[in-house]
């Protein structure tokens, strides 16, 4: 199967702004930010969406959050940021590997589009 957009960052095929990465997962900037602090946070293991989790991810899917805790924290945005999941395309998944959008930066409004 072909590598997704996202692997191919992982794997430094095409260029990222990479912010952190570890054994489990992949952190970069979005190329479209939606707010100053706009990052995916992808799992190195590729599930094309998050409702493709079995049991067997739980370890990693809470790796993911405190991950991404960490990351916003780093970032200087550790007290008000936000974490959201697309699954499937007609939620707005456009790129079908896992990924979380930490966002952060600017004040967030209730319910998003
Ligand atoms: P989704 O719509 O939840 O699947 O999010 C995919 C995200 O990937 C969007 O916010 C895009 O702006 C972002 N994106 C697409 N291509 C790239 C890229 O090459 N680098 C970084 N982010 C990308």
């Amino acid at each position: 199967m072909s590598k997704t957009l996202f692997e191919k960052i992982i794997d430094r095929e095409i260029p990222g702004e990479i912010v952190h990465e570890d054994t489990h997962c992949v952190a970069f900037r979005d190329i479209n930010p939606g707010a100053p602090m706009h990052i995916l946070l992808v799992p190195r293991k590729p599930m094309p969406r998050l409702c493709d989790a079995t049991a067997e991810d739980q370890a990693l899917l809470g790796h993911l959050m405190l991950t991404a805790s960490k990351i916003a924290a780093d970032q200087g945005h550790g007290e008000a940021f936000r974490l959201v999941v697309n699954n499937g395309a007609a939620a707005g998944q456009s790129v079908f590997h896992l990924h979380l959008h930490i966002l952060g930066g600017r004040p967030l409004k209730w319910p998003p589009g």
